[in-house]
């Protein structure tokens, strides 16, 4: 790749972090050298804010980044120079909603009549959540703070396609995630946080810029095409995302190790 400005957009487990634990010490290398050319590390997860800011923390990173499959945008203080339209003010951060309110969420699900009910996190007591996720109970704690989007325990196979239809009837979508199924307003997903966020940061640098993306399955998808370099990463356990572009680059290894590999080839200008 030709020097110049570029984003990094990245969906954290199985891509960045290693499957089934939050280690991300094999895309060190490329993390460093990112970071050398000033390329901002976008996060694009369905994880909540507090786990991603603690992620961040652990990294040293301060980066705007997208949470809960698309549901939110958020920009730390020190992104007070971009041009946000439609932004909020939320803590510290500037937000760009995509998605819900919870609240307008759990109030779909408790309405529900008896036999469409399912079982979601604020349903659950954080112990239920520990033991559903297999979550340390601080961990289990974070993905329990939701902003825009609820997980739930996949109901009867009879019962899902009545559920779709009923959220499609109130603009709600639900995805299939590994563990859980989740219910989310139909206009977000993690295409068109990627587009808002290379908008904002065009707009302020005055110039286009590159997009890379990675990603290890099919919610990715909407990433993965609104950028200019798609990267999927090999996941052993899922089916991955089956994109219908030529162009795709695809990591040697699963996890942090086939993110570091890619991104040394992309940063090489080998792809
Ligand atoms: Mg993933």
């Amino acid at each position: 790749m030709s020097p110049g400005r570029c984003l990094v957009f990245t969906d954290l487990d199985g891509t960045l972090l290693d499957h089934g634990d939050y280690t991300f010490q094999g895309a060190l290398p490329a993390l460093e050298r990112i970071q050398q050319e000033g390329w901002p590390l976008i996060m694009v997860t369905s994880k909540t804010r507090p786990e991603v800011e603690e992620l961040q923390e652990r990294m040293g990173l301060v980066q705007p980044f997208v949470v809960e499959n698309g549901g939110g945008i958020f920009f730390p203080s020190k992104y007070g120079h971009l041009d946000l339209p439609h932004a909020g003010a939320r803590e510290h951060y500037r937000v760009v909603t995509l998605g819900r309110p919870y609240r307008e969420i759990r109030a779909f699900l408790q309405d529900l009549p008896e036999d469409l009910s399912v079982r979601g996190f604020g349903d659950m007591s954080p112990r239920e959540v520990q033991e559903a996720t297999g979550l340390p109970e601080r961990r289990a704690r974070m993905a329990r703070a939701r902003e825009f989007t609820e997980p739930f325990l996949p109901p009867d196979g009879g019962r899902l396609e009545a559920l779709k239809a009923r959220a499609r009837e109130a603009g709600l979508t639900i995805a299939q995630g590994g563990r859980f199924f989740h219910l989310m307003d139909e206009g977000q997903d993690k295409g068109r946080a990627v587009r808002i966020v290379r908008k904002a940061f065009e707009a302020y640098w005055n110039e286009s810029c590159r997009t890379v993306g990675l990603g290890d399955s099919r919610n990715d998808l909407p990433m993965l095409q609104a950028v200019d370099v798609p990267v999927v990463v090999p996941n052993p356990d899922g089916s991955p995302p089956e994109i219908s572009r030529d162009d795709v680059v695809r990591a040697r290894k699963p996890g942090s190790a086939g993110w570091n590999e890619a991104l040394q080839r992309i940063l090489d200008g080998i792809v």
